[in-house]
């Protein structure tokens, strides 16, 4: 019998350490001093999308690197487009802001960078089209990455199944779909599991509650396609093109059925939050011999590489924050 998990002995929001400052309506403001009106909490979220963006430090180089902040900031734009959302800032301007902001607060360690378009009318959210353009916020934290940790999850068949583009567009990065990945999480957690993982309204795999999935059979990685009802996620993308063009190891998109995941060879998640992380059970049925399996073991000790500025020809995807000595 599994026990609700223990949230008393997470740390409560007020006791978590933040950062000095946040980056909101153009300007960098102290943390405390940073507040909408109450008022404007419960339709302004409804109708509010976001990115989560990590960047890791290395040593070495004495360099914060973010990864990805071009594909990211791409498709926070694609997020803003389907919700028919104007924004007051460009691409340009926001990634200046996110570096400046991480500067600012003089981040030198793993960080987590969240920036947040979130309409400001005064009039409730569901008559969107008549709203002012978005305001943005940006929140940065640290967050040490889990990659090289070995973590390793246990995951459950979700008995939730995954919203769809005529319902909720999951290709939208938006607040209120999580309403559908926490009650998964939810479930999972009060029943013991690390993850859930979701199928689609044809009951097919489509992606675990924030993050993509693989699976590995007989050397072949394979991953649900755009069209499962996934998020287009850039770790997912960025996993491809290594799997495929460093590792040798062949990448099909094509559905996935549930019972693949019981007789896979290996199954992992990834995503900005997860990273790489490798799956030893599903429903309690062991994948593999129950460990780290061989290619996933390859593809995370690469993807650290990458993400920490240490394979130069993938540095392109990095954004250095602080001025090339
Ligand atoms: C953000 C997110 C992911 C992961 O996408 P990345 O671009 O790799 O971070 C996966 N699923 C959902 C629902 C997400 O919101």
């Amino acid at each position: 019998m599994t026990s609700k998990p223990d949230i008393k002995s997470q740390p409560q929001p007020a006791e978590r350490p933040h950062a000095k400052y946040l980056w909101h309506g153009g300007e960098l403001v102290e943390w405390d001093q940073a507040t909408v009106h109450i008022s404007m909490m419960g339709w302004t979220s409804i109708s509010s999308v976001f990115e989560g963006i990590r960047a890791y430090w290395n040593e070495e180089q004495q360099q914060l690197f973010v990864f990805h902040l071009d594909a990211h900031l791409k498709r926070l734009y694609q997020s803003m487009k389907i919700m028919r959302m104007d924004c007051l800032y460009s691409p340009e301007q926001l990634t200046e802001a996110i570096t400046g902001l991480l500067r600012a607060n003089g981040f030198r360690a793993d960080a987590y960078v969240q920036p947040l378009a979130y309409f400001t009318g005064g009039i409730p959210g569901y008559e969107a089209v008549w709203e002012d353009p978005a305001e943005v916020v940006i929140t940065p934290r640290l967050a040490p990455s889990n990659l090289g940790s070995g973590k390793l999850a246990h995951c459950n068949i979700s008995s939730w199944n995954r919203i769809s583009d005529n319902v909720m567009p999951p290709r939208a990065k938006a607040i209120s779909n999580y309403q559908n990945s926490r009650y998964v999480s939810t479930e999972s957690r009060v029943n013991g599991y690390d993850y859930g993982i979701i199928l689609n309204q044809q009951g097919k795999v489509a992606e675990a509650s924030y993050a993509c999935i693989f699976i590995i059979r007989d050397g072949v990685a394979i991953t649900p396609p755009v069209s499962a009802g996934i998020l287009e996620s850039i770790t997912r993308e960025t996993v491809r093109q290594l799997l495929e063009n460093e590792l040798g190891v062949p990448v099909l998109e094509r559905d996935v059925e549930r019972t693949e995941l019981y007789i896979a060879d290996e199954v992992f998640l990834c995503g900005t939050a997860v990273e790489v992380q490798p799956v030893v059970s599903v429903d309690r049925y062991r994948v593999g011999d129950g460990e780290t399996g061989p290619i996933v073991s390859r593809l995370e000790s690469l993807f650290h590489q990458v993400v920490r500025g240490n394979h130069p020809a993938r540095s392109h995807w990095l954004h250095p924050v602080y001025p090339q000595a």
